[in-house]
């Protein structure tokens, strides 16, 4: 496998540092990720497709096409994923509904949409569930609730629930077919933190050092189970105890082949698309072409 690409959804600096780097001594380059909104939909589209918000017009929290926001179909630009010269997988990776493959590809849509999946097959006797397996409310009808949880579970149910979505999906991993560029996401630690509204901000501590202890194992698993000559490790916003909200404050890491050892270098969210097609020796000539139609760049 050439690239293995990791999202990491809501997890900040703060608990990358903490919890996730110290287990990670090969991490060559890492440091803030910058969402100037940090909103999913909009932040998840800088990542991928290297364009600002301003650039992609995707503005909404989840992707949909609401308050004018652009949706995954009708965004200006292209997801780093739909240029790369190989085989690609892309797992539960937020704003991809509906999903799109080239041939050869697979894809099954992450957050906020049930899943679905290209070619219409691929989950043919693989038990697989969303990430909102456990919703009772449907969230397409809900998008600007500060809410976005039933409070019918309490939290160690939810929690546990939440664990088992994502165990399900390290299974279903292990059978998908194989690719050169996996791009893999979890929701997990921002369902968390999300689930912890009703605490106060220190209340928020233990709940939310536990679900970066969980996505430690969850990346430790999934490294065991794929080998990859290129790491990338992002997320797209962090998270305020005090604010009971996102913050701009991800983070990003890489090792591996065409990587070089930088140490700390924060960026915008933007930004990272650049350094991992450098790190793979390709670029997408329709980025320059677009942001050259756009006066972006001379
Ligand atoms: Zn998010």
């Amino acid at each position: 496998m050439r690239l293995l690409f990791i999202g990491i959804d809501c997890l900040g600096l703060y608990r990358f540092e903490r919890f996730l780097k110290p287990r990670l001594p090969q991490i060559a380059a890492w440091g803030e990720c910058h969402a100037p909104l940090p909103r999913t939909g909009p932040s998840w589209t800088s990542i991928l497709t290297g364009l600002t918000m301003e650039e992609h017009g995707v503005t909404s929290l989840l992707g949909t096409a609401r308050e004018g926001s652009k949706t995954f179909q009708d965004l200006v630009g292209k997801y780093i994923f739909e240029g790369l010269p190989g085989s690609v997988g892309v797992f539960n990776l937020p704003t991809t509904y509906p999903p799109r493959c080239r041939p050869g590809d697979w894809m099954i849509s992450g957050y906020p949409f049930d899943p679905v999946c290209c070619p219409a097959d691929l989950l043919n006797g693989i038990d697989y569930i969303g990430d909102y397996a456990h919703l009772i409310v449907d969230l397409r009808g809900v998008e600007g609730k500060s809410y976005l949880w039933p409070e019918e579970y309490d939290n160690d149910t939810a929690f546990a629930i939440m664990q088992l979505v994502e165990r399900v999906h390290l299974r279903a991993l292990r059978r998908l077919p194989g690719v050169e560029y996996l791009f893999v996401c979890t929701t997990y630690y921002d369902r968390v933190a999300h689930q912890c509204h009703q605490l106060g901000p220190a209340e928020q501590n233990d709940p939310l050092d536990d679900a970066a202890r969980f996505v430690v194992d969850w990346v430790d698993q999934l490294l065991d189970l794929f080998s990859a000559d290129t790491v990338v490790m992002v997320s797209d916003h962090g998270w305020s105890q005090r604010e009971n909200w996102h913050s701009h404050t991800g983070f990003w890491c890489m090792w591996g082949a065409g990587v070089p050892e930088l140490g700390r270098v924060d960026i915008m969210n933007h930004e990272l698309r650049g350094r991992v097609e450098t790190a793979l020796s390709v670029t997408d000539p329709q980025i320059e072409g677009r942001l050259r139609a756009l006066g972006y760049v001379e």
